[in-house]
């Protein structure tokens, strides 16, 4: 059947007054629709005498065809169609037609899936993998309800079917074609097959309907549950008043001798639940995700989502910036904190190195003094062995004695070197445990070996038998030889050298004190306050470097370095605090 007009009176055979266009959906073929729908217009002509009406038919897509070209208007067509029509057209319903099969308007038509009455199908899930007909996809009753039920069953019609073929209309053919197995099944409105059986084209128990549902009130065997009967459809460009008085017509239209009347017009909801299940009609374009659809669609959510894109990556762009420029900040910040520092280590170290060196220029009197005694020695030892040996007293006891006393001296002058070579040293600051009391003592002794006018007097109170520090033995000593030698300095210029520089060990709330007292010229208050700045010096040959740089050194070790003058007495007392090893 093609898609346009399928049958039209002339004009000529119903006069110069316009007709009433009804567009009628046709899906038994055009000869049947004439039959079905002439009590219509016959009732229409009498109760609206003044115009003449016209039936034209239509398969579907003509009759929406001829519908947007205002070319009919009004429609008699199948609920299904009249929902596009509604959603696509504007169309709306003035009546919904009742049928006499039917339980109500609302519950009229199905779909009926016939096979074969000896065919081995049972459920609508037996249809997966079989041939099954239909009408055409867009017709209601003739395929979409089905096709609705058939997915609620988890088959889905267009996907797991060996062949959904579709045979156009007329329907009549799909039960032939089933009948004669050319198809294991065939879908159809609810209620054709009854009508074909009684008009004795389909044989009785030829074939039968697959999962009838029992509805009550309903005389035919449906598949599916039932949705609204046919609308009278009105287009909107018909005049409202025609409308009115043809919908008024129509609801006073007499029941026909088959049984059919109009009633008010009915809801159509569930059908249009049932294309959004089926993704067609109005809902194609759930199927059709393409870029144009979902951006006609979701436009104003994509450009919100893009908004925010676009200020979530400016946002992300500029927080990176910001830490990388952070980021390169602090780590040119360490870098120079780092070389800082490094400077400054450079620098403690070249201040301690000179400090030690300028000790040693001012004891290197006392050194070679020092050395002296052991090379004396070994010079007297040496010219006495001489002696024995010219005159042949040979005697090994005498010339052994001799030989080991220029041994044991020239190891003392070998020990007093290596000392003072490594306190001469240059090096960094070394951090370990070590015993503070040797260590002071060390100091003591390599100071009055090189200061033989000192009397350094050591004191304890301590019985502890060790002092743990953390710190390094070297400065510690660096520090007593600083300490000492100021003491002996101002007792010098005090004119008693010879006075006792007392040294005292104890051990007061958790810190090692160590405390040496002289007896010297002390110090002008003026000149205190400068004490510890460096190059502060009231010595001619003076650095001024020895205090500060001891205050820092003990302070490295969590210590203090402080000077106060003697009460009564002249003088001053340094005061030299460690913390125990284990409290560092
Ligand atoms: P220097 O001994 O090279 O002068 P110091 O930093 O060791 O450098 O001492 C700085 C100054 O502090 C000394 O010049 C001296 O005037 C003063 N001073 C240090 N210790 C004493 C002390 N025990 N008695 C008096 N004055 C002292």
């Amino acid at each position: 059947m093609g898609s346009g007009l399928l049958s039209q009176p002339t004009l000529a055979s119903i006069g110069q007054i316009a007709p009433v266009r009804i567009g009628v959906l046709a899906y038994k073929g055009p000869e049947l629709m004439q039959e079905e729908w002439q009590h219509v217009r016959k009732w229409l002509e009498t109760a609206i005498p003044e115009r003449p009406f016209i039936l034209l038919n239509f398969d579907q897509s003509g009759l929406t065809r001829a519908i947007h070209e205002q070319a009919i208007d009004f429609a008699i067509t199948s609920s299904g169609h009249y929902v596009a029509l509604e959603n696509r057209e504007g169309a709306s319903r003035i009546a919904t037609l009742e049928s006499p099969w039917a339980v109500s308007p609302g519950k009229s038509i199905g779909s009926a899936i016939v096979v074969r009455n000896n065919a081995p199908l049972h459920t609508l899930a037996d249809l997966a993998g079989k041939h099954v007909m239909a009408v055409e996809p867009d017709a209601f009753g003739g395929y979409q309800i089905a096709a609705g039920e058939l997915l609620r069953a988890g088959v889905d019609p267009e996907r797991d079917l060996s062949q959904l073929q579709f045979t156009g209309f007329p329907v009549q053919k799909i039960l032939y074609a089933v009948r004669a197995g050319q198809a294991d099944a065939g879908i159809i409105r609810t209620c054709l097959l009854e009508q074909m059986v009684r008009s004795g084209e389909i044989g009785d128990g030829e074939l039968r309907v697959l999962v009838p549902i029992g509805t009550q009130g309903l005389r035919c065997q449906t598949s599916s549950r039932l949705y609204p009967d046919w609308p009278f459809v009105v287009l909107p460009q018909t005049s409202a008043v025609l409308s009115k008085r043809i919908a008024m017509a129509l609801l006073a239209m007499p029941r026909t001798e088959e049984g059919y009347s109009w009633t008010v017009p009915g809801d159509y909801q569930s059908v249009d639940a049932l294309f959004r299940e089926l993704k067609t009609g109005p809902y194609a374009y759930l199927r059709e995700w393409t870029f144009e659809v979902v951006l006609r669609r979701y436009w104003g959510w994509m450009l919100l989502g893009l908004a925010l894109l676009v200020g979530w990556a400016v946002h992300t762009v500029r927080v990176e910036y910001l830490v990388s420029q952070r980021t390169r900040a602090l780590q040119a910040a360490q870098e120079e904190q780092r070389r800082m520092a490094e400077e400054a280590l450079m620098r403690q170290v070249t201040l301690d190195h000179t400090a030690r060196l300028a000790i040693l220029g001012e004891m290197a009197s006392a050194i070679a003094h020092e050395l002296n005694q052991p090379l004396a020695a070994i010079g007297n030892f040496a010219r006495g062995m001489a002696r024995r040996i010219a005159a042949g007293r040979l005697e090994p006891v005498p010339l052994l004695e001799g030989t080991s006393e220029i041994v044991t001296q020239s190891e003392r002058a070998a020990g007093i070197i290596r000392n003072i070579r490594a306190f001469a040293q240059k090096r960094s600051s070394e951090r370990k445990s070590l015993d503070l009391k040797p260590v002071l003592l060390e100091a003591v002794a390599l100071f009055s070996a090189t200061h033989p006018e000192a009397r350094v007097v050591w004191e304890t109170t301590s019985t502890q038998t060790s002092a743990r520090v953390i710190a390094d033995a070297l400065q510690i000593q660096q520090v007593m030889m600083n300490v000492l030698k100021n003491a002996l300095d101002a007792q010098q210029s005090a004119g008693h050298a010879q006075a006792p520089i007392k040294l005292q060990f104890c051990i007061e709330a958790h810190t090692y004190l160590v405390t040496v007292r002289d007896s010297g010229c002390g110090l002008a208050p003026e000149q205190f306050r400068h004490l510890f700045e460096p190059f502060f010096t009231t010595k001619p040959e003076g650095l001024g470097l020895g205090l500060s740089l001891s205050k820092g050194i003990i302070e490295s070790f969590g210590g203090t370095l402080s000077v106060k003058p003697n009460g009564g007495d002249s003088g001053l007392t340094v005061r030299i605090r460690l913390p125990q090893e284990e409290l560092s």
